[in-house]
């Protein structure tokens, strides 16, 4: 009851802060310290939903304010269309995060811009600009509630009939009804355990729920178990469609299918394109796929078969 009296906005950005929030202590303290910089424009911009162009950086350089000196993104331009995939690679550190963050409007750039359907988001209200995005965590949080609760977070109007109609296209409707209580179980740490699998789904549900235009995507890096791991990948595939996707991407497959590659390292962007330019055209890329994506395959391929 509480949560319905609470505004969209609202909910939204604790949404958004405690997604955040789940990454580190650190980036905790620094979104306490920060986020009351971010404030609403005077004037709002309204969004051009005619616009094939979504998502533009526009030569935007950012440092953390901690770390004046060590920008965490230079020069950044990216151009993403309506309904494209596309996928962010790098060395940890790059920057990959920083950019979601960026976009979210958690900080605001130092200098260049960033656009939404044609509107700098510095003139968007922060709270409305975030209900337009949806962003699954690698370990989504849940909350000290029941699994209506928890699904129900992504739009808090939602009646029970379109909670169920998420939760079974999120591949999550079946292992509800085997909890105890089935909707009515308590997740949460004194709740259920729920596998790593089940837990994204869940999280998949809740963005299905909302529908936003874009969503966020960071690829879960640990194996999930071979059974949960073709269910998100079914329910992720639900979620993608029609959808502007940007996907922070540990998998070889992810990557192979995205429309656009970015490859980022130390802040800037080193190449752009798809698997097969980047496979000729830049080392690194081929190294992370040697190296980062590779042993992740060769391991769960040796899972699946029982190797172990
Ligand atoms: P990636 O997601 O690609 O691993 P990040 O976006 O997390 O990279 O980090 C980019 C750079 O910014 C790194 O040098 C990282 O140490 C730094 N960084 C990230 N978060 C913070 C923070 N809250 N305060 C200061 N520096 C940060
Ligand atoms: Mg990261």
């Amino acid at each position: 009851a509480i949560m319905v009296a609470m505004s969209l906005a609202t909910i939204s950005e604790v949404y958004g802060e405690l997604q955040r929030a789940s990454g580190s202590a650190e980036r905790l303290f620094e979104l306490l310290a920060v986020e009351s910089k971010i404030q609403a424009p005077q004037q709002l911009m309204q969004l051009d939903d005619l616009t094939e162009t979504v998502i533009v950086f526009d030569q935007v350089d950012f440092s953390y304010p901690s770390r004046p000196n060590s920008p965490a993104l230079k020069g950044i331009n990216l151009d993403i269309k309506k309904g494209q995939v596309v996928a962010l690679v790098g060395p940890s550190g790059a920057g990959k995060t920083t950019l979601f963050e960026l976009l979210q409007r958690f900080y605001d750039p130092f200098k260049g811009e960033i656009r939404f359907k044609n509107a700098p988001i510095h003139q968007l209200d922060p709270g409305f600009l975030r209900q337009q995005m949806g962003m699954v965590q690698q370990q989504p949080i849940m909350f000290s509630s029941d699994v209506w609760h928890n699904i129900r977070y992504g739009r808090p109007e939602a009646s029970d009939e379109e909670v169920i109609w998420a939760a079974k296209r999120a591949h999550a409707h079946e292992f509800i009804l085997e909890l105890p209580e089935g909707y009515k179980s308590y997740l949460g740490e004194q709740g259920v355990r729920l596998s790593g699998g089940q837990k994204q789904r869940i999280a998949l549900a809740r963005a299905i729920l909302k529908d936003p235009d874009v969503l966020l995507l960071d690829e879960a890096t640990s194996a999930l178990d071979a059974e949960s791991e073709s269910h998100v990948q079914a329910a992720l595939n639900e979620l993608m469609k029609n959808r502007t996707t940007l996907i922070i991407a540990h998998r070889l497959s992810t990557v192979i299918h995205a429309d656009m590659i970015v490859l980022l390292d130390k802040g800037k962007i080193l190449a752009c394109g798809t698997h097969v330019q980047l496979m000729k055209k830049s080392e690194l890329y081929q190294r992370l796929c040697e190296l980062q994506f590779e042993p992740y395959e060769a391991e769960r391929t040796q899972r699946v078969n029982g190797v172990k």
